[in-house]
């Protein structure tokens, strides 16, 4: 089969945690509200109403850009883009041209254990649109209605240049894309809420000197649907070019159900939107010493801290990449590493137990009540052998439902903790003593009769022994019994 090349860029709009919408004073809680009870003249379009730029969403767009190392432009100005559609009552989406906030920059991440650079085109803000619904909330059968409560929140639009060419390079610039405006707080990248939404252009060409025809693929609500539609279109824009035909530039939706991609439209060209000045909005000189400040308000990014976190704490990239993806998690376990430092003890807890109990809760660590200084304590009387693994993840559970320190938990529980060496080495003597058979078992070269008296000597524990521990002690006492 003949070789391809495939070239992909994306178009990532994410959504401004402001608290009022781009122009207007009308909330941006929309999730869960009525249809078009956060709407005012300015965002409905009323003819006669006249935006205000909410700074906030500006500076959140530039603090965006200088994450994405770009350039800030001495002057931004905002463009209507012109569009008929049910969504948009002004008939226009105030957005940006040919100045935007930012220029030029890049992004690095890692994929498939290297890492990748990916350069950034631009990034713009721009209003959303609203929102059609097709079903529910009373709408008569084969009926449409429109909720206008969406129109006017600031966007942030992150655009790559064509560097991508995989799917599981796309899929790992969202990741860290959605990493870096999180650890910003620039959008809380939510992409099944619709605050992160994402958009390809897909190409394929036999020759890697010139690229296929750009096919822009849209309709994404996942980061799985987004790998899935590119390997579909990558594979359709390949089967079609073997069987002699032509790709034909256009926009196809993705269909999660059947699992393919499916012709929209013709792709509009940016003169079919008659880009110009909003005549309404006056243009922002954005002077550098601004830009300086919100430069210093970007914390560490996460590749950056990837990469310390692999040097100072001696971790693998992948674990560095799994506890920096999330800065609440970093923060996290740099918490946990102030007040005991074994960053690879830790690591493994953080990675396993905690993470496992975040997943089956559905929280994010944040929302649970453990603490860094209840989780040290735990992962300290474990290496203390104080208590046994499988107690220590019973306890652990509990930290992160209700809270509170491991005494109190234990006692809460009923647990009481096997202290000393010495109490271990009387019950280990008395399982011995109990099991003559086992132990002649043993000493004729069954290892199976071991195993039964470390069960043993748990039941006596009431599983409170470490295993390893209680292992360590029966051979010690077999081989002096001899
Ligand atoms: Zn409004």
């Amino acid at each position: 089969m003949a070789d391809f090349y495939v070239t992909i860029g994306l178009e990532v709009h994410c959504q401004l945690l402001t608290r009022t919408k781009m122009f207007c004073q009308c909330g941006t809680d929309y999730i869960g509200k009525a249809p078009n009870t956060l709407v005012c003249p300015v965002c409905m379009g009323i003819p006669g109403s006249l935006p205000v730029l909410n700074e906030k969403a500006l500076e959140l767009a530039i603090k965006t850009a200088l994450a994405f190392r770009c350039e800030i432009l001495p002057q931004v100005v905002f463009h209507r883009k012109n569009y008929f559609y049910p969504d948009l009552p002004k008939g226009y989406q105030i957005s940006q041209y040919n100045f935007p906030v930012g220029v030029n920059g890049f992004v690095e991440f890692f994929t498939q254990g290297t890492k990748k650079r990916v350069r950034i085109k631009r990034v713009h803000v721009e209003e959303d649109a609203g929102k059609l619904i097709h079903e529910g909330l009373g709408l008569p059968p084969n009926s449409s209605g429109v909720d206008f409560n969406r129109c006017g929140i600031p966007l942030v639009e992150i655009v790559t240049e064509p560097d991508i060419h995989s799917p599981e390079e796309a899929r790992d610039y969202l990741v860290m894309l959605r990493s870096m405006v999180r650890y910003i707080g620039a959008s809380d990248g939510n992409m099944e809420e619709g605050s992160l939404r994402c958009d390809a252009n897909v190409s394929v060409s036999p020759s890697p000197l010139e690229l296929g025809t750009k096919v822009e693929v849209k309709n994404m609500n996942s980061f799985r649907s987004v790998f899935r539609a590119l390997h579909y279109e990558i594979e359709r824009q390949k089967r079609v070019l073997l069987e002699g035909g032509m790709v034909i530039q256009e926009t196809r939706h993705w269909d999660e159900r059947e699992g393919m991609t499916v012709s929209a439209r013709g792709k509009e060209e940016a003169e079919d939107y008659r880009y110009f000045p909003d005549p309404d909005l006056l243009p922002v000189a954005i002077k550098p010493e601004d830009v300086e400040e919100i430069e210093k308000t970007l914390p560490e990014l996460p590749l950056e801290r990837r990469e310390r976190f692999m040097t100072e704490y001696e971790l693998t990239e992948s674990e560095a990449g799994i506890l920096t993806q999330e800065k609440d998690i970093a923060d996290f376990f740099e918490a946990c590493l102030r007040e005991f430092r074994k960053p690879r003890l830790v690591c493994n807890w953080m990675l396993t137990e905690v993470l496992k109990n975040l997943n089956e809760l559905n929280i994010d660590i944040m929302q649970s009540k453990i603490t860094p200084g209840s989780l040290v304590e735990l992962i300290k009387m474990v290496d203390k052998k104080e208590i046994s693994g499988t107690i220590a993840k019973d306890i652990l559970e509990e930290m992160f439902v209700s809270g509170g320190k491991v005494k109190e938990i234990m006692a809460r529980k009923g647990i009481s903790f096997i202290t000393s060496e010495k109490e271990l080495e009387r019950i280990a003597r008395e399982a011995i003593e109990k099991n003559p058979q086992s132990v002649a078992d043993y000493l004729s070269g069954k290892e199976k009769a071991l195993h039964f008296l470390i069960g043993q000597v748990m039941k006596m524990t009431r599983g409170q022994a470490d295993p390893e521990t209680v292992k360590s002690l029966l051979l010690k006492e077999l081989s002096s019994g001899e």
